[in-house]
């Protein structure tokens, strides 16, 4: 078992307990990226500080900077709002098409362009819990989009068991007669 001790906190913790020095690092300081014939050449590809004292430093710096994070991260965005709505408009049509493109009520009265009934607008289509267990992301619309995108790939029939589409009419008139409101 390799292991290796932190000049952090040091303890001689398992190699796996470290972070890998990026590449670009351990050439520019060595010269020559390492080959792994020695073994102390291996331990020296990770870095000096076990990864819990690395995540610590990490951690602490964001405490301290966090306005300055903050702001780039509100900077970033407004320039590229643009970019963020068509990348949301892109998820959101994701989980849409998944759930099936139209309002799931039977007895959804929209007809579309082609007279079938059951709207199929996008503009109009909401995603419905069908247990009515929405209140968890109230206030955060986009991560629930994200948490359905990764409910997706992990577990689809959860997804088709859980939500659904309605168009907005379909769903105040679910919400009425559920009292959700
Ligand atoms: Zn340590
Ligand atoms: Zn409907």
């Amino acid at each position: 078992m390799k292991t290796k001790v932190c000049t952090k906190c040091k303890k001689n913790k398992r190699l796996q307990n470290f972070y890998k020095r990026s590449a670009r690092k351990s050439r520019s300081k060595y010269g020559k990226p390492y080959k792994k014939h020695s073994d102390n050449q291996e331990k020296e590809e990770y870095q000096q500080w076990c990864k819990d004292c690395f995540n610590q430093k990490c951690h602490n710096y964001y405490l301290k900077h966090k306005d300055k994070y903050k702001q780039r991260a509100t900077n970033w965005k407004k320039l590229h709002r643009e970019e963020h709505r068509e990348q949301a408009k892109k998820e959101r049509m994701r989980v849409v098409t998944f759930l099936g493109g139209k309002c799931s009520s039977p007895n959804c009265k929209w007809a579309n362009d082609d007279d079938s009934y059951g709207c199929n607008d996008p503009r109009a289509l909401q995603i419905d819990h069908i247990n009515g267990d929405g209140y968890k992301y109230k206030n955060s619309y986009k991560s629930e989009i994200y948490y359905i995108l990764k409910l997706i790939k992990e577990n689809p029939d959860k997804v088709r068991k859980k939500f659904q589409l309605l168009c907005a009419n379909c769903n105040w008139i679910k919400r009425a007669e559920n009292h959700e409101y």
